[in-house]
C-alpha cells in the first residue's frame, strides 16, 4: 500500500491521483516566476517547481539565485496559492530553506550525501528524493532509510533516469522502478520525464508510460520561453506544450483511476 503524504488540506501525494509538479529548471527572475505561477494556477496546477540552488556540472555556468530565488518562490507561492518544491544542496541551508518551501528536493547528485539526508530527516517537511544517476534501487531505498531513521517518514521518491550507454537521451528513464518500488516500499513515486529523457518531444510519451505503469505523478520542467532558459531549455515545455501534456494526462487517467 502506498502511503499518503499530505501537503495541505486538499493536496496529497500517493492517493491514487496523478500529481503534477511543474515549473522551470531554475528560478531566474521574479518576472519569469510570476508568469509561470499565474499560468499554472489558472489551469489548476497546485505544485510549482523551481531551483534556487542549482547543482550544475560546470561551475562557470549559472548556479541559481540561492536565497533570492527562495524568496521569489515564496512570494509567488503566496500570490497564487501554490505549493513549492525546490532543491536544497547543503545541510546548513535545510532549516532556513524550510521557511520558504513546502517540499525539499534532494537532487540526484546528492542522493548519498548522508549528512544532508540526516538533516532533512530531522525536519518536518516532505522530502522529494531523486534517484542517484547511478544508484541501484537498493541504494536509493537505503538513502530513504537515512531520512526515515531521523524521524521524517514523508518521503516521495522520484525516478529521474539513470546513466547507461544509450546516448540519444540524456538519461535512461527506468520506468520499471515504479512497480519495483511499489513492491518493496510504501513510498509514493513520481517520474521526472524532463531529466529522464533530456528531450522535450519525449516528455508526453514518457509521462503516459509513467501513468500507465502506476506512478503517483510527475515533476516536469516548464518555461515561458524555453529557448531563453538559463538551464535545461531543451527538456522544458512551453505553456502550450504543457497544456497538451495536461490534456493527455486527463484523457489517459480515466482508464487507470
Ligand atoms: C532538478 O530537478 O532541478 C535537477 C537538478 O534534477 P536532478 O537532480 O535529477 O539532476
Ligand atoms: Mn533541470
Amino acid at each position: 500500500m502506498t502511503k499518503n503524504i499530505k501537503l495541505d488540506n486538499d493536496t496529497t501525494i500517493g492517493n491514487k491521483d496523478f500529481n503534477i509538479m511543474a515549473g522551470p529548471c531554475a528560478v531566474e527572475s521574479e518576472e519569469q516566476m510570476d508568469r509561470i505561477g499565474k499560468f499554472l494556477s489558472s489551469i489548476g496546477i497546485k505544485i510549482l517547481r523551481g531551483g534556487a540552488f542549482k547543482p550544475r556540472t560546470n561551475p562557470n555556468t549559472f548556479q541559481g539565485l540561492e536565497y533570492d530565488g527562495l524568496k521569489i518562490l515564496k512570494a509567488i507561492k503566496e500570490k497564487y496559492g501554490l505549493l513549492v518544491v525546490s532543491e536544497i544542496m547543503d545541510p546548513r541551508d535545510v532549516e532556513l530553506g524550510c521557511e520558504y518551501i513546502d517540499i525539499i528536493q534532494i537532487g540526484s547528485r546528492n542522493m548519498q550525501n548522508f549528512a544532508l539526508l540526516k538533516e532533512v530527516g530531522s525536519v518536518k517537511k516532505p522530502v522529494l528524493l531523486k534517484r542517484g544517476m547511478s544508484a541501484t534501487i537498493e541504494e536509493w531505498l537505503m538513502a530513504a532509510e537515512y531520512i526515515r531513521l531521523e524521524g521524517n517518514e514523508d518521503i516521495i521518491l522520484c525516478e529521474r533516469g539513470i546513466r547507461t550507454f544509450s546516448d540519444y537521451t540524456r538519461n535512461t528513464l527506468d520506468l520499471v522502478s515504479v512497480p519495483i518500488i511499489k513492491n518493496l516500499s510504501e513510498y509514493p513515486i513520481i517520474i521526472d520525464p524532463s531529466h529522464g529523457t533530456g528531450r522535450r518531444e519525449l516528455i508526453i510519451p514518457a509521462t503516459k508510460a509513467a501513468l500507465a505503469i502506476g506512478a503517483d505523478g510527475i515533476i516536469v520542467e516548464v518555461h515561458p520561453e524555453p529557448s531563453k532558459a538559463l538551464s535545461d531549455g531543451d527538456q522544458s515545455l512551453d505553456f502550450d506544450g504543457f497544456k497538451v501534456l495536461v490534456d493527455e494526462i486527463e484523457k489517459l487517467k480515466v482508464h487507470f483511476y
